[in-house]
């Protein structure tokens, strides 16, 4: 099923030529999905996305989240995607939009301990992720608008809490750097 907030995420594809999903997946509002997908994208990014209002919100994070609350991480706002994209690990092929690999570095469910949808609308979302690698409380912060025209980015940002470490003892994007799927202790 098409959903006009897919709109821009199908503009940017042709899916006769792409492996990604066209639409689907379904949603679930007890415990809305979140993923972030590893991209070796032109540059390697990490694609943060979290179940709102029956699609993915997406944010392009060149760094990757860090669990030091003293980071933070540009989060670049993309095009929603459908919650099935969130299965999605494979090629993107040279010539299309987003070419190359894909994989699934975290994934699990979000908590919003504020109201998501005025959160979304005024740019400050503060969340609890129950992922395999990411866990605790995090906030998502739109910065001010610049005057270039760009989509004004957001700051991921790890809440103090018992899953906070500091980055100069720990970096969670280099310490597991594989596929979610890669982890021994994965339960089904
Ligand atoms: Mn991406």
């Amino acid at each position: 099923m098409a959903t006009p907030a897919l709109q821009r995420y199908r503009d940017k594809r042709d899916f006769t030529r792409t492996p990604e999903p066209a639409h689907g997946g379904v949603a679930d509002e007890a415990r809305p999905a979140f993923v972030v997908q590893k991209h070796w994208a032109t540059r390697l990014h990490y694609d943060l996305r979290l179940e709102l209002e029956g699609t993915m919100k997406s944010w392009a994070v060149p760094k990757g989240p860090s669990l030091d609350p003293a980071d933070r991480r540009m989060a670049v706002p993309t095009e929603d995607h459908p919650i099935a994209y969130n299965e999605f690990e494979g090629v993107i092929p040279k010539g299309n939009y987003g070419a190359g690999q894909v994989i699934v570095w975290d994934k699990g469910f979000w908590h919003p301990l504020q109201d998501p949808h005025r959160g979304w609308r005024e740019g400050k979302l503060k969340f609890e992720l129950h992922g395999y690698k990411l866990r605790g409380v995090w906030n998502l912060v739109r910065m001010k608008a610049q005057d270039d025209g760009r989509p004004q980015a957001w700051l991921l940002i790890k809440d103090r809490d018992a899953y906070a470490r500091p980055a100069s003892a720990f970096s969670v994007t280099e310490a597991l750097p594989q596929s979610v799927h890669a982890l021994p202790d994965l339960p089904d």
